[in-house]
C-alpha cells in the first residue's frame, strides 16, 4: 500500500465495552466481540472491578483473586483479538454509579473515541448484581451527555483532549433486547474466550458437557429471532 492509498484508507473503527466483572462481557457480548475484531474494528474493554469477591474457596485471598481473574480476562481478550483491557480496581459488589466513575469512563471515551459502546443495561428490572447495575448507568450517563459536552469534566479538555460523540450504544442484559447479533461464525471463539476464565467456568462439570449445555441454552435463547446463535442488546442510536 502506498502512503497515499494509507492516507486514504477508511479509518477502523471503534468500540468500548464497559463491564463490571471479569467474565461479563464473555457471557453477554463476546461473539459480537469477536466479530467485530474480524472485521477489522478495535476494541477495548474497560472493566470497574477485577471480581475479586467471586470464589467459594475460604483460603483465597481477594488480592490474588483479582490478580488470578484479571489475567484470566487478558487471556481471553487475547482470544478475541481486543486491543487492551483497562481495569478500575474497584471493590467487587462495591461498584456505585457516581461522579468517579463516570469520569473514569468519559475520559476513556474521549482518549479512545469509540464508535460503539457495549455495557450493562442498567435499567433492567429483573434481578440483578449491584456492579451490573451500577456500570450500565455510570456509562449510560458518561455517553450521554458527559463525553460529548466540553463542559462536563473541563479538566479532561485542559488535559488536551477532546469531547467526543459516541453513535451507538449497545445494552446488554436487557429485558426487551430488539437487536440480535449473529454470532454463529464466532461462537467458538466465545466458547474459547469464557473457558480462559478458568476460576469460574466449568469448574464443577467436565468441559464438555459444560460447552454442549451452554451451547444448548444459547440456541434456546435466540429460538425465537430465526437466527442459530445471537446474542442479544437494546440498541440506542444518538445523534450528532
Ligand atoms: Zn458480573
Amino acid at each position: 500500500m502506498t502512503a497515499e492509498q494509507a492516507a486514504d484508507a477508511p479509518k477502523p473503527k471503534r468500540a468500548l465495552v464497559v463491564m463490571a466483572h471479569p467474565d461479563d462481557a464473555e457471557f453477554l457480548c463476546a461473539g459480537t466481540v469477536a466479530r467485530l475484531c474480524r472485521e477489522g474494528w478495535l476494541v477495548w474493554y474497560c472493566l470497574a472491578t477485577s471480581g475479586d469477591k467471586g470464589t467459594k474457596d475460604p483460603d483465597m485471598t481477594r488480592e490474588r483473586l483479582a490478580g488470578i481473574r484479571e489475567a484470566e480476562q487478558r487471556e481471553a481478550c487475547r482470544i478475541l483479538g481486543c486491543q487492551d483491557v483497562i481495569f478500575l480496581r474497584y471493590p467487587d459488589g462495591w461498584v456505585e454509579p457516581n461522579d468517579e466513575l463516570r469520569g473514569q469512563i468519559v475520559r476513556l471515551i474521549r482518549e479512545l473515541k469509540p464508535d460503539t459502546v457495549i455495557t450493562w443495561d442498567g435499567f433492567r428490572r429483573g434481578f440483578n448484581h449491584n456492579d451490573h447495575r451500577a456500570v450500565g448507568i455510570a456509562t449510560y450517563d458518561a455517553v450521554y451527555p458527559a463525553s460529548r459536552d466540553p463542559l462536563y469534566y473541563p479538566e479532561h479538555i485542559a488535559d488536551g483532549l477532546d469531547w467526543h460523540r459516541v453513535s451507538e450504544l449497545l445494552l446488554a442484559g436487557a429485558d426487551e433486547p430488539d437487536h440480535f447479533i449473529d454470532i454463529a461464525d464466532t461462537f467458538d471463539t466465545k466458547i474459547e474466550a469464557l473457558l480462559a476464565h478458568t476460576s469460574q467456568v466449568a469448574r464443577d462439570q467436565p468441559r464438555d458437557e459444560w460447552v454442549a449445555g451452554f451451547r444448548r441454552r444459547m440456541r434456546e435463547q435466540a429460538e425465537h429471532t430465526g437466527i442459530g446463535f445471537a446474542e442479544a442488546f437494546r440498541r440506542v442510536t444518538l445523534r450528532a
